[in-house]
């Protein structure tokens, strides 16, 4: 009797602790914002600079953490070293999931002093921010079912500067695949307060059916509405230039864009949760086929 009941508890306990293995970790917008804070504290981070290449290893160093194997893809743009960054991960179709993390080396667009570089906590900071936190909850069901490589480019943000070419790391990278992904997910500039995501005129439709169809269906039909208003040329357009579906998430009305104030102080956990929110049910749940297939 005695030996059963033990046995019983033993089970029990058992039980429990397996409980706590499989519960899956979910997106927190908390931890993304930590990720633009820590980012943020290496300073501006400029394609070429020391900063930079402490963010890469930032990026590195977390994406390992978290069980992805990390590969630094270096180039030389403008005599310029650059390199992108680039996490792996399952077996399958392959998705990229990708973002810049070098930030403007000039505040072009401020109104009182553009002489200084800026600190991109939105720009550069928050789509970065984002990956690096999707890394971590990802289930591990998603690797059974397809690839996933997590891109962080490096040179998207110092176009029309000195000669240099935007989204010079996203080009490198599509020149330089040997396979053809399924398609390509941009996220850039998200994570401001006042949060408004629009389709963006030169990405995939059926993608972003796609993305805005899951944001809807995750309640944040506010957010994420399914009019067109900018064309913008980001990494995405790198993708869609060698004919890979493509699409960009990214709040294009930041009165910050290019100024010295884009600052950790104007970045929304809420809306970091979001995109996160939204990635994680994309890939966990349906990450092939276009909208309702
Ligand atoms: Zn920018």
């Amino acid at each position: 009797m005695k030996k059963r009941l033990l046995l019983f508890i033993l089970f029990t306990l058992l039980s429990i602790g397996n409980g706590c293995q499989v519960r899956s970790a979910h997106f927190e917008g908390q931890r993304a914002l930590k990720h633009v804070q820590a980012l943020c504290e290496l300073g501006p981070r400029p394609a070429g600079q020391e900063a930079n290449r402490k963010a890469a290893e930032y990026i590195g160093n977390t994406l390992q953490r978290y069980g992805w194997s990390v590969e630094k893809q270096s180039f030389i743009y403008s005599r310029e070293a650059l390199q992108n960054v680039i996490a792996k991960r399952g077996k399958g179709p392959l998705v990229v999931i990708g973002t810049h993390f070098d930030t403007r080396p000039i505040a072009d667009r401020d109104p009182t002093d553009r002489s200084r570089p800026i600190l991109g906590a939105n720009d550069g900071g928050s789509g970065t921010a984002v990956l690096l936190e999707l890394a971590r909850v990802l289930d591990e069901s998603v690797f059974q079912n397809i690839e996933v490589w997590l891109v962080f480019f490096d040179g998207e943000d110092r176009g029309d500067l000195g000669g240099w070419a935007w989204c010079v790391g996203s080009q490198h990278f599509v020149a330089s695949l040997r396979r053809r992904p399924e398609y390509a997910l941009i996220v850039d500039m998200v994570g401001d307060q006042d949060q408004r995501i629009y389709y963006e005129w030169s990405s995939t439709l059926w993608l972003q059916e796609k993305v805005w169809r899951i944001a809807n269906e995750l309640g944040y039909s506010k957010h994420f509405i399914p009019r067109y208003r900018y064309r913008i040329i980001d990494d995405h357009t790198s993708f869609l230039t060698m004919g890979i579906p493509a699409a960009v998430i990214i709040d294009f009305d930041y009165p910050y864009w290019h100024t010295l104030q884009d600052t950790p102080d104007k970045i929304s956990p809420q809306s970091l949760q979001r995109i996160g929110d939204v990635l994680e049910y994309l890939l966990e749940k349906e990450p092939l086929g276009a909208s309702g297939n």
